[in-house]
Formats: structure tokens, C-alpha cells, sequence
């Protein structure tokens, strides 16, 4: 007799008195929770849920309800029923647990610790409405000096920079990790907004070559898809050394998603895993990442700003010191909590650092160095919503990367199983029938309302702060307070607590 160690998560609840018995939630579920007997009978296999919502979503009478399973294992408050779950996988695999999206864990979030100031009386407010707000945002080395010609022409050699119309660019995710329909979508939003997506370490889908002046084009250790064409295409170049999800280990693609296209995009096999290796083999300090910023920069005429991607961890802020002196012209930086397509679960759930106390730190190196405008910052790994946004331009960032809410507005519902390669809205997908479900149009015009609108509302609370640039707001801590933060707290921070 087969003994079911496991729990079900969730239970799949059909209200009979209201299924008209169509049959959608067997086509949708692409996890096969929703199943018919010899009899044609429908039922349900609650184990293989992972709430996503599809089924919901698309129930034409509203028969179905997923609820939490919370009459598993004894309630016990050492042991957690995950705990006791993944003990049981391993018990039967022997495998590493691999998880999906950012950490669930209940650490602290800083972003929600922190509160903006608005202007009262003196320094009155701006009204966005009706006075300029500049959120335009340039990113690369700022000129120390500029030297004009005897016309009065400036003759200081512009270097090269990305220019955003408002300070936010989606995040790095690959082809391959995510659908074609969704990375057309976000190059499409990307072009639309005047902002910049990223391609991610799978190569650049041929047919999204034209969105290349949108894109970030990304060299990660496993060189997948890279070439001298793949190069020029984008508007800027990301050496990825670290990721906020996984620091210290590198990517893992399953042989289930690598179809004939990612296996020409990224010039490897298809069916087989795509392991990117943790390191770099060519770099072993800052001199030979320095390196590979020149050889890229050679490589591409000297036109293209080249970013470093690194994972907040503990003594972030000497490596981003040692960053700055490596030629690069921007450094991001990826907060523990930022999302992945697939990650080991310990690593996501207990290594690196919260983006909040990573960034304060690195932009106080940098100051105290004397070389903040030798780079700019871009922090992701948890950006939520447009406060987020104002908070991380406020305690230094020069522009944030933002990934899972791009995922959300294209229709994810966060049942974090990505690395199955079974999402049902068509995103975290290769399967043809899936990825049909997410119309790339569709995705374009929800990205661009979400973007939009964070952008108003980063104008209106600029404009209650009396700020009307993102320049002014960059490393202006005295706009921002602490509540609920211990003194070490605030002080890595660098602000005051709520009522000072
Ligand atoms: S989609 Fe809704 S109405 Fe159709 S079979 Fe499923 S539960 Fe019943
Ligand atoms: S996995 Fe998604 S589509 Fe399938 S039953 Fe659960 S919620 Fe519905």
C-alpha cells in the first residue's frame, strides 16, 4: 500500500450547486488538479494545486474556491507543516529544494519602516498638476567638470549613459525563465515608456532585436547567447555576477523549458539543464573584472554603458567601492528578497542582506570615497510600489529595477512555481498552448498603465515634499524617518527616527 506522507496546501472547493460542468478548469489547469473519472465525473487531485487562480479566474459562474489547507499537520510552533513537507521531498529524492519568486520568510521590510516627509507652511509644496516635475533619470559617470570650446560649445567628451523617462527599469529575467509573448511584452512597454528592460543571461529572441535602444543585454558567467551582434543590440551591457535570490551560486535553466528557439538563442542543446556556474572563471578580483568592462567596452566602440550586477550581502559596501573602480559606469545592486525563476530554496530563504540597509550603505561608501558620481546605483529585490520607489531614490538609488510587479501586472498570481515550467498564465512558461494564454498586447498596455501611474504618483509625492526632480530627491535622507527601527537601524540607514 502507497502511504501519501505529504499535506495538500490547499483544497480546490467546487460548489455544485453552481458548476454547469463545462469542463474550462480541466483545459486550464495545466497541473491537473481538475480531473474526470472513467465516468466523465469531475474531481479534484488537491495535492497538485498551487493556487494560481487560473481556474477561478476563468470559471464562467464562479463555482470555484481555493482555500489554504489549514487542517494539516498538528499546529506545532518549531516545526512549520513546509518544514515538515520538505522534509518528506528530501526524505524521498535526496534533492535540493528548489523554490520560485522572492523569500516568503517573515524577515523585517524596511521599505514599511520608513516614512516620507511632506512640506508644511515653509518650503511649500509643488503641484504637480500644474508645475514642471522632472522624473526624466540619467544613469553613468557624471562628468566632474565641464570644458567649452571658445564658441562657447561644450567640448567634454559626453560618456556614455542610459536616459530614462521616469526612474524605474524591469528587471532582469530571461528568455527561457520567462515566455517569449512575456518578454515582447515588457521590450514593447520598455520602448512605449521610455524606460529599459532587461534580456537576462538566456540571449536576445531574434525577433526583439529592434527593441534593442530598450534593452539591457546581459553577460552572465554561463555567456549564454553572447556574440558581437548581441553586444551592439542593446542600449546598455550587465555583467551579472550576483543575484539577490541565489548570491554566490549561478543559474539553473531545466532541460523541460529549453525548446529548439532558447536552444538557438542561447546556443546550447535543447532538453538538456542550463547550469550558468556560480562564478565568473575570469574573475578573480577587481582587476580582472575591470577586464571584462574594457573588453566590453572595446568591443562596442566605447558607446555602451556597462552595469555590474551584484547581490546584496554582508560587506556590500567594500565590493561596491571595488566595483566603482572597475570602469564600470553603474553598479545595481539585488536585495535578498528580489525574485527567481528557479533558486535553491535555503539559499533564497537565508543568504544576503535586506536592498534597504544594502543601498544606505554603498551610497555612504561611496560619498565618504569621493567617487558617488563615478557610478550610478540601481537597487531592486522587493520594489512593491511607487513609496518603494521614492524611499530608494531618497537613501541614495539613482533608479530602481523592479521584476515581480511587471510579472503581476502581466497576470501572475505568485504561486512561486515557476521552475515548473506549468504556469497557467503564460508567462514562467515554454509550453506552446500556455504562452498563448498571455496576449503580448494585452501585456504591453497593463505594463504601461503600471508604470504610468507609479510615475504620477512619484510626482505627487515630490511635489508634497517641495522636490521637483528625481536630482534633488537622489540621497536626500532628511526626507525620509524611521519608525519601529532599533538605533543601528537607523544609523546604517543614515536617518533620523519619526519625531526628530
Ligand atoms: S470551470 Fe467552473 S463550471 Fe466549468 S466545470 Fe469547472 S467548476 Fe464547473
Ligand atoms: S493549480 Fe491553479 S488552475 Fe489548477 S486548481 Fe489550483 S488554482 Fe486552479
Amino acid at each position: 500500500m502507497k502511504v501519501e506522507y505529504f499535506q495538500p496546501e490547499y483544497k480546490v472547493i467546487r460548489d455544485m450547486d453552481r458548476c454547469i460542468d463545462c469542463g474550462i478548469c480541466v483545459k486550464q489547469c495545466a497541473n491537473e488538479v481538475h480531473l474526470r473519472d472513467k465516468n466523465k465525473k469531475l474531481y479534484t487531485v488537491d495535492k497538485n494545486c498551487v493556487n494560481c487562480h487560473r481556474c477561478v479566474a476563468t470559471c464562467p459562474v464562479g463555482a470555484l474556491t481555493i482555500e489554504k489547507n489549514e487542517f494539516g499537520f498538528k499546529r506545532n510552533k518549531s516545526w512549520s507543516d513546509d518544514d515538515i513537507n520538505n522534509i518528506f521531498r528530501q526524505a524521498a529524492t535526496g534533492g535540493v529544494l528548489l523554490a520560485s519568486m522572492g523569500t516568503a520568510k517573515e524577515y523585517p521590510i524596511y521599505w514599511d519602516k520608513i516614512l516620507i516627509n511632506a512640506s508644511q507652511v515653509t518650503n511649500p509644496s509643488i503641484d504637480p498638476i500644474r508645475e514642471p516635475m522632472e522624473t526624466r533619470t540619467f544613469l553613468g559617470k557624471k562628468n566632474s567638470q565641464i570644458e567649452f570650446d571658445e564658441n562657447g560649445d561644450i567640448k567634454t567628451e559626453e560618456k556614455p549613459f542610459i536616459e530614462l523617462s521616469t526612474p524605474i527599469m524591469f528587471s532582469a529575467m530571461s528568455y527561457g525563465a520567462i515566455s517569449l509573448n512575456a518578454h515582447r511584452a515588457l521590450a514593447e512597454a520598455a520602448e512605449d515608456l521610455g524606460i529599459l528592460y532587461n534580456c537576462g543571461e538566456g540571449g536576445l529572441h531574434k525577433s526583439l532585436y529592434k527593441y534593442g535602444d530598450s534593452t539591457v543585454i546581459q553577460v552572465a558567467s554561463g555567456r549564454f547567447g553572447v556574440t558581437s551582434g548581441y553586444l551592439e543590440s542593446g542600449a546598455a551591457i550587465e555583467i551579472k555576477i550576483g543575484q539577490g535570490a541565489k548570491p554566490g551560486i549561478g543559474g539553473h535553466l531545466t532541460g523541460a523549458k529549453i525548446n529548439q528557439e532558447i536552444s538557438k538563442t542561447r546556443m546550447i542543446p535543447e532538453k538538456f539543464d542550463a547550469i550558468s556556474p556560480a562564478p565568473h572563471h575570469d574573475i578573480y578580483s577587481i582587476e580582472d573584472l575591470r577586464q571584462l568592462v574594457d573588453v566590453l567596452k572595446e568591443a562596442t566602440d566605447y558607446k555602451k554603458p556597462i552595469i555590474v550586477k551584484v547581490a546584496a550581502v554582508h560587506n556590500i559596501s567594500s565590493i561596491v567601492s571595488g566595483i566603482a573602480r572597475s570602469g564600470a559606469d553603474i553598479i545595481a545592486i539585488d536585495g535578498f528578497r528580489g525574485g527567481t525563476g528557479a533558486a535553491p530554496l535555503r539559499i533564497r530563504d537565508n543568504v544576503g542582506i535586506p536592498i534597504e540597509l544594502a543601498l544606505a550603505a554603498c551610497d555612504e561608501r561611496l560619498r565618504d570615497e569621493g567617487i558617488r558620481d563615478d557610478v550610478s546605483l540601481v537597487v531592486g529585490g522587493s520594489i512593491r510600489h511607487s513609496a518603494d520607489v521614492i524611499k530608494a531614490i531618497a537613501l541614495g538609488a539613482d533608479a530602481v529595477y523592479i521584476g515581480t510587479a511587471p510579472l503581476i501586472a502581466l497576470g501572475c498570481h505568485m504561486c512561486r512555481t515557476c521552475s515548473k515550467g506549468l504556469c497557467n498564465w503564460g508567462i514562467a512558461t515554454q509550453k506552446e498552448d500556455l504562452v498563448k494564454r498571455l496576449d503580448p498586447e494585452e501585456g504591453r498596455e497593463r505594463l504601461v498603465n503600471l508604470v504610468s501611474a507609479w510615475n504620477s504618483e512619484i510626482k505627487e509625492m515630490m511635489g508634497g515634499m517641495g522636490i521637483n526632480s528625481i536630482e534633488a530627491l537622489r540621497g536626500n535622507r532628511l526626507m525620509l524617518r524611521g519608525i519601529g527601527l532599533n538605533l543601528k537601524e537607523l544609523e546604517v540607514l543614515g536617518i533620523k527616527s519619526a519625531g526628530e
